[in-house]
């Protein structure tokens, strides 16, 4: 019986009534081959599977699992919170208290709307600023990924100024030709589509840091050249940081690399693994959704009174003095272990990293700032490396596209034996 026989037999029950097998696709491990483990619990750092097998956890739930799994003090708010009922669809005292810290923590999200995803904030932000702006086209870039909604699934045309594609079936060819498609790290390409459409772009959306082409920082002055961009012609900047919220820094990537968006997007994190997201920004903007502006949006669980004692939970016990360090220390110990071992064995490997997000692509280059750069890297390499890490009971993201994440409950202990199993892995590629 093999060590994991638990979870392929789930798996196997799993694809008779569920699509795939699973709720989210990365979750199959497609990008990775063999079967997903079924989780049972989590604890710290930790993640054990059905088959009692313990992984330190780097993909902490995709992200919001910053101060480690089943954290105290966000049980009991949550506890606490669901004793005095679910949900009321009625505003409550929490939903301002959560709206100040959000505002004081990020400083340009002036005003503030709860929802219940990434996916519905980054949808909410993009109809808010086609609104706003009375513009129809939006800019994004290749190899962000903002959710799933219909704008977003989009991928460039043949040439940098042609109509967006749609990259899934079911988005029709109208909708994605209103989403140019720009170049990562590359502020001409995002010019040219501007100087082609001065009055039609209504705004940017970006990831400050990209987390879904595995780890990518924005180069010296990327984010100063979009939000001056921006200014010129009359476009709303949007920082996309459902990811990188509260994670690369306290105050976001925003506050790391110090640029102003006019609306910003949370998720993950804000929720504390309930199932949360928030736009917001500047107050003008802001006061153009309903109810005091035209422009709709709306949910039956926004604010949902459990998610935001859970979120509210999350975040006080993050900004603690010394915690933002000592996950970036971390991290980054982490990210420099994997590339001097790598070295060592003499694996061509290059690595990212900012605050409490990393990723390690194998490639023969030093730096890798686009898309393109990514597609080249050695896909199968990584495949075999995730599986000898996950055998040595390390659970990284299972797609070469993802970033991995650590959490406050990553100590030394656990990256020690991550490194350990990693000079294993190393070593077994370069044999
Ligand atoms: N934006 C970014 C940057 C993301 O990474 C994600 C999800 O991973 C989303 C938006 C969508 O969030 P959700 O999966 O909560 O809908």
């Amino acid at each position: 019986m093999s060590k994991t026989s638990k979870s392929a037999d789930l798996f196997a029950k799993a694809q008779q009534k569920i699509p795939g097998g699973v709720n989210s696709p990365v979750r199959a491990f497609a990008g990775v081959g063999g079967t997903p483990l079924f989780i049972d619990r989590a604890d710290g750092a930790y993640i054990f599977d059905a088959d009692g097998n313990a992984y330190i956890d780097y993909v902490g739930s995709w992200g919001p699992m910053i101060l480690g799994h089943n954290h105290a003090a966000i049980r009991d708010a949550v506890i606490h919170a669901a004793q005095q009922g679910l949900s009321f669809g009625a505003p409550t005292a929490m939903e301002i208290t959560m709206a100040e810290l959000v505002s004081e923590l990020v400083p340009s999200m002036e005003m503030v709307r709860m929802v219940s995803s990434g996916t519905e904030a980054t949808m909410s932000a993009i109809r808010l600023a086609r609104g706003f702006t009375g513009r129809d086209n939006i800019l994004k870039f290749e190899g962000c990924y903002h959710g799933h909604a219909d704008c977003l699934l989009v991928k460039a045309g043949s040439g940098a100024l042609t109509l967006g594609q749609p990259s899934s079936p079911g988005v029709p060819a109208d909708f994605a030709k209103h989403t140019l498609t720009a170049t990562y790290n590359d502020l001409d390409s995002v010019r040219e589509a501007f100087t082609a459409q001065p009055d039609q772009i209504a705004c940017i959306i970006v990831e400050p840091v990209a987390g879904n082409m595995n780890c990518i920082p924005p180069v010296a002055g990327f984010l100063q050249g979009l939000r001056e961009i921006c200014d010129e012609f009359g476009a709303l900047l949007i920082l996309d940081e459902v990811m990188t919220g509260f994670r690369v820094a306290q105050g976001g990537a925003q506050a790391y690399y110090n640029v102003k968006p006019d609306i910003t997007t949370l998720g993950k994190i804000i929720g504390g693994g309930m199932p949360v997201g928030a736009f917001g920004g500047r107050r003008d903007v802001m006061e153009f959704i309903a109810p005091t502006g035209p422009v709709y949006q709306a949910g039956t669980l926004s604010g949902n009174p459990v998610a935001m004692a859970a979120g509210h939970a999350c975040l006080t016990v993050l900004i603690e003095e010394g915690n933002e360090k000592r996950l970036a220390n971390t991290t980054k110990r982490l990210a420099n272990g994997f590339k001097a071992l790598a070295d060592k064995h003499g694996i061509p490997l290059a690595v990212n990293q900012v605050g409490a997000m990393f990723g390690f692509f194998f490639i023969d280059q030093d730096s890798v700032t686009c898309y393109d750069d990514v597609t080249k890297c050695d896909i199968e390499r990584f495949k075999r490396f995730f599986n000898l890490m996950l055998d040595k009971g390390v659970y990284l993201a299972p797609s070469a596209y993802e970033a991995c994440f650590t959490s406050l409950a990553h100590n030394d202990k656990e990256i020690d034996a991550t490194l350990e199993a990693a000079d294993f892995a190393f070593a077994t590629l370069a044999a």
